[in-house]
C-alpha cells in the first residue's frame, strides 16, 4: 500500500508515481483524445463500466495527476480540476440541485460568488438565501425548507477576511440532512483542512495561492467522501436514482463514496465542460510543489503588516484574524492555529477618495484584480471587484465602501512596509 505522505510531502510528491522509464516531472499530456485497440474498449469507458482517458473534455493524466494532489492534501477521496473557481462553485451547487431546489450560503462571499449564487443560478431555477454566518442558530435554521439542499460558506472570506465556524455550520447543515460545501481558497489546505472540522466537500479558486505566480486560472472541487447521500435519497435523486444519460446507472449504487465526483465529472463536465487545460494544471502543480513553503511567509509577513496598520493613526480599523482584539481571532486560533493568509482588509480615515489616493500612491504594491499571489497587491472592492453590487448588497456581502484589500506577498516584509509607509505620508 501507498505510504500516507505529510502535507509538505504531498505538496512535492503527491498525485505523480512515474514506473520505470516514465518522466519524473508529470508530463503535460497535450493530446484531447486517447487511442484504443477496439470498439468493445471504447464502448465500455462510455458506459462507465471501465476506467480509462478518451477524451480531456473528462479526463486528463496530467489533471488527474495535479487533482489527485489536491485530494491528498485535503483529504478527500477525490477531486476535479475545473477551468476556474467560479467554475468549480457553480459544479460544487449544480451536481446536487437543479430547478426547484434551494441553498444556504453566507453572505460573506467572493463577489463572483455573490453574483453567481444571487443572480445566475436563480436564472436556472435555483433559489439561495444569504445569511449572516454571526446571526444565532434559531435564526439561521429558520431559513432551512424541505427542498434546502446544502450549506455553502468560506474558511477565510474574500475580502473581508471573516472565519467562518466550519464545525458549527457542518452540524448544522448535517442536522438538516444537507452537506456543508466549504470554498477553501484563501486558507489552502495548509492552513485548514475542512474535512477535519465535518465539512464534506470543498471547492478552490487555484487561481490564487494554489498556483501562486498569477499564471493560470483554475478552480478544484474535493469531495471527502462522508456525506451519506443514500441516508438522504428523496433529497438527492440526481445521486440516488437512475441517470437516463447513461442507461439507468444509479451513482451511490455504481461508485459508492466516489459518487459526488463521478457524477461531477460523466454528466456535468460531460455536458458544461469547463475542463482545466492540461498546460495550466502544469503550472498549478509547479505552484503546488511549494505551497507549504510561501503559505507561512505570506502569513508571517501578514501579521507584521497587519499589526504596523493597527498601530498608524491614519488607519481607521483592519481585519485580520492574526490580531489578538480581532472579532475573528478566537475562530481563527481553532481553525487556522498555524495563520490565515496573506489578505487583509483594512479601512483608512477619511473619505472613499483617500483610499483610492493612497493605492495610487503605492509603488512597488500594485493594484491588480488578483489576489493571493507571490508579489504583494491592493484592491478597492467598492470600486472595482464589487462594483455591480449596490451599497446594500455590499454591507449584506460584509464589503465596507472604504474597505481595502492588501494581499500581502512574499517579499521582504521591509520593502512592503517602506512602501505603505511612503504611500501614507505622500497623502497629505
Ligand atoms: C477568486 C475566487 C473565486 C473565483 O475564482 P476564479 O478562479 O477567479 O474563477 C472563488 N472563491 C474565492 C474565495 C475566490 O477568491
Amino acid at each position: 500500500m501507498e505510504k500516507k505522505l505529510r502535507r509538505e510531502s504531498i505538496c512535492v510528491q503527491g498525485g505523480w508515481q512515474p514506473k520505470k522509464g516514465e518522466p519524473r516531472v508529470v508530463p503535460i499530456y497535450q493530446s484531447t483524445t486517447f487511442k484504443y485497440d477496439n470498439s468493445e474498449q471504447m464502448a465500455r469507458l462510455f458506459d462507465l463500466e471501465d476506467t480509462g482517458y478518451f477524451y480531456t473534455r473528462l479526463q486528463n493524466p496530467t489533471n488527474d495527476a495535479v487533482a489527485d494532489k489536491i485530494a491528498k492534501l485535503e483529504g478527500g477521496v477525490g477531486a476535479m480540476l475545473t477551468s476556474s473557481g467560479q467554475a468549480a462553485n457553480f459544479y460544487a451547487i449544480f451536481n446536487i440541485c437543479q430547478a426547484g431546489d434551494h441553498f444556504i450560503t453566507a453572505n460573506t462571499i467572493y463577489g463572483g460568488t455573490f453574483n453567481l449564487f444571487g443572480v445566475t443560478l436563480k436564472k436556472l431555477g435555483i433559489e439561495c438565501t444569504f445569511v449572516d454566518p454571526d446571526w444565532d442558530d434559531e435564526r439561521i435554521e429558520a431559513e432551512f425548507r424541505p427542498n434546502t439542499k446544502c450549506f455553502f460558506g468560506e474558511t477565510i472570506s474574500n475580502p473581508g477576511g471573516n472565519v467562518f465556524d466550519i464545525e458549527r455550520f457542518a452540524n448544522m447543515a448535517h442536522k438538516h440532512g444537507v452537506p456543508l460545501i466549504i470554498d477553501n481558497t484563501f486558507a489552502t489546505p495548509i492552513n485548514c483542512r475542512p474535512f477535519e472540522w465535518g465539512a464534506d466537500i470543498v471547492t478552490h479558486s487555484t487561481t490564487k495561492y494554489m498556483d501562486g505566480h498569477a499564471t493560470a486560472v483554475g478552480g478544484a472541487v474535493v469531495d471527502s467522501g462522508n456525506f451519506d447521500w443514500e441516508a438522504h435519497a428523496d433529497k438527492f435523486p440526481g445521486l440516488c436514482q437512475p441517470d437516463e444519460s447513461y442507461h439507468g446507472l444509479t451513482y451511490t449504487k455504481a461508485f459508492g463514496k466516489m459518487a459526488y465526483m463521478v457524477k461531477a465529472t460523466a454528466q456535468l463536465m460531460r455536458d458544461l465542460g469547463s475542463i482545466q487545460s492540461p498546460q495550466n494544471s502544469f503550472l498549478l502543480n509547479l505552484g503546488l510543489e511549494t505551497l507549504h513553503l510561501r503559505m507561512p511567509q505570506h502569513c508571517r509577513n501578514a501579521q507584521i503588516v497587519a499589526e504596523f496598520l493597527q498601530n498608524d493613526e491614519r488607519v481607521a480599523w483592519v481585519n485580520f484574524c492574526g490580531l489578538k482584539d480581532n472579532k475573528y481571532y478566537e475562530l481563527g486560533q481553532k481553525y487556522l492555529p498555524n495563520g490565515s493568509c496573506g489578505v487583509i482588509a483594512f479601512g483608512l480615515k477619511g473619505t472613499r477618495e483617500d483610499a483610492i489616493r493612497f493605492m495610487d500612491n503605492l509603488k512597488m504594491i500594485c493594484i491588480v484584480t488578483h489576489v493571493a499571489d507571490a508579489r504583494t497587491c491592493v484592491l478597492h472592492p467598492a470600486s472595482h471587484t464589487h462594483r455591480q453590487l449596490s451599497d446594500e448588497q455590499l454591507r449584506e456581502a460584509g464589503v465596507a465602501p472604504d474597505l481595502i484589500r492588501l494581499s500581502v506577498g512574499i517579499e521582504n516584509v521591509e520593502d512592503i512596509l517602506d512602501d505603505i509607509r511612503q504611500a501614507l505620508d505622500n497623502m497629505a
